[in-house]
């Protein structure tokens, strides 16, 4: 009995000592190195940096070491850890670069902060400008100054709880040519809002792309721009993207490679192929772009759009792709050969639907609450309006014949518009229909309807009915 007693005794020890040893076990281990003999604004922020970090380190559970020691960069001391930060400063010598290439390339991580990502011409580590994502530093703002910043990919766990676009505090904002955005591998997640040009007093920033955070998905890796003087951990909003960014480098198990399309939302109506150059185009509803895939469905880039961007259409002859920004009544045209936004045409509040006719290269475009439809001359990116009648939940087009079918949850009718004089006819073809596709080669038109299991089959030529919707008949 009193062994007994002694047993469940120990036991309830075990229990109640077990807890607390395991959340002294540091989940990761951070070594940050800086210098203090460097520009003074930077040792600011490395001191303000290390302030920050033993803070966080305390609350999320890792430690944190700090070295002003650049020889420590080599593999016994680094194997001891799984992120290496560096606070505005990096290494010059060559033994030290090759061991945090071996580092890197084994799996470390790394969170480098401004001018820590430097480089130029003279900087004669070509290793490095490839691990940053090519691009080569180019011009900065003078003096440092606050600027507004978009959260690029909302799917990011570095962008949990991080609001669309936020107010960084003061900084040196650098500019790199070309932008690493163009790098295939390298997914931005913050950018300095266009909004900001021109920023700067004595040095100007005037306009392009400027990611600001990034991380190259080949490494275990994120570069943040932030980190010129002492304001930079004044925003909790930037503070939290911080915490975020050092959490997931030291918790990630393997680098992301090519990052998954984050589009959230997306409906048949917004991705397209380009059948020429097996090019694909997503929609990314939440985040304002549209992501473009590579033939081998390999990430490719993220262009941004309008707001709220819903359906996208594709002439593959002018190589144009059309994307519908519910959000900001417009329409981006982008070149597929650039992919870049050539053109933002204004068609009216809330584009919801848009169809290309390669063959005519016009695209049509339907507006919830609208019974019009704008067509813009794909020659010309000039947008007309069209009386259409119906408020089109989806336009199919045959090229062949040059005619449109619209179809509507709310009508019995689909619409039929001649893409040559514009001149509108109605077939009764079901009860909330729903869906519509066109065989230019047959010249027959397809239609679902909610709430039935038969498909419509329409005569193109004749406009009539090939099978009677039975639908009808039951509903007669
Ligand atoms: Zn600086």
């Amino acid at each position: 009995m009193r062994r007994h007693l002694v047993l469940v005794l120990l036991v309830l020890v075990v229990l109640l000592i077990a807890p607390a040893s395991f959340a002294q076990q540091p989940r990761f281990k951070v070594l940050a190195f800086y210098s203090t003999s460097v520009e003074t604004d930077h040792v600011q922020f490395a001191e303000g940096a290390l302030k920050f970090f033993t803070a966080c380190a305390a609350r999320d559970g890792y430690t944190l070491d700090a070295t002003t020691n650049w020889e420590n960069m080599n593999d016994g001391y680094l194997k001891a850890y799984q992120v290496v930060v560096w606070l505005d400063d990096s290494p010059t010598n060559a033994e030290q670069r090759r061991a945090f290439q071996r580092y890197v390339e084994n799996g470390g991580a790394w969170l480098g902060f401004h001018v820590a990502g430097y480089n130029d011409k003279d900087t004669n580590w070509p290793w490095f400008v490839d691990f940053m994502g090519g691009g080569v530093f180019h011009i900065n703002n003078w003096p440092p100054l606050p600027a507004r910043l978009v959260i690029d990919d909302r799917t990011h766990p570095v962008a949990a709880g991080i609001p669309d676009a936020y107010d960084s505090p003061a900084n040196e904002w650098y500019v790199w040519k070309p932008s690493p955005r163009l790098t295939k591998d390298v997914r931005v997640l913050a950018t300095l809002d266009p909004s900001n040009y021109p920023l700067g007093l004595k040095d100007v920033l005037t306009s392009g792309d400027l990611p600001v955070v990034w991380t190259n998905t080949k490494y275990k890796m994120i570069y943040m721009n932030m980190g010129h003087g002492d304001k930079i951990f004044t925003s909790s909003t930037q503070n939290k993207l911080i915490e975020n960014a050092i959490t997931w480098l030291g918790t990630m198990s393997a680098p992301e490679s090519y990052p998954a399309a984050s589009g959230k939302e997306i409906s048949p109506r917004g991705v397209v192929l380009n059948p020429k150059t097996n090019k694909l185009y997503a929609v990314n509803t939440s985040n304002r772009s549209v992501t473009v895939l590579d033939g081998v469905g390999h990430y490719t880039s993220a262009v941004k759009v309008g707001a709220d961007p819903e359906a996208i259409a594709i002439n593959p002859v002018t190589n144009r792709i059309y994307v519908a920004n519910s959000g900001s009544g417009n329409v981006s045209v982008i070149d597929g050969a650039s992919d870049k936004v050539i053109a933002t045409v204004m068609v009216g509040d809330f584009p919801y639907v848009i169809a290309a006719n390669p063959a005519t290269n016009k695209v049509y475009i339907s507006k919830t609450f609208s019974n019009t439809v704008t067509v813009i001359d794909g020659a010309t990116n000039v947008a007309s309006s069209l009386k259409a009648g119906v408020q089109a939940d989806e336009i199919a087009v045959n090229l062949v014949t040059n005619k449109l079918y619209l179809i509507s949850y709310e009508s019995q009718h689909v619409t039929v518009i001649d893409g040559v004089d514009n001149s509108i006819t109605t077939l009764a073809a079901g009860i909330h229909l729903w869906g519509v596709a066109v065989n230019p080669a047959t010249n027959r038109i397809y239609l679902t309807s909610t709430g039935s299991s038969n498909v419509t089959v329409i005569d193109g030529k004749n406009l009539r009915w090939e099978h009677d919707p039975k639908l009808l008949r039951s509903t007669r």
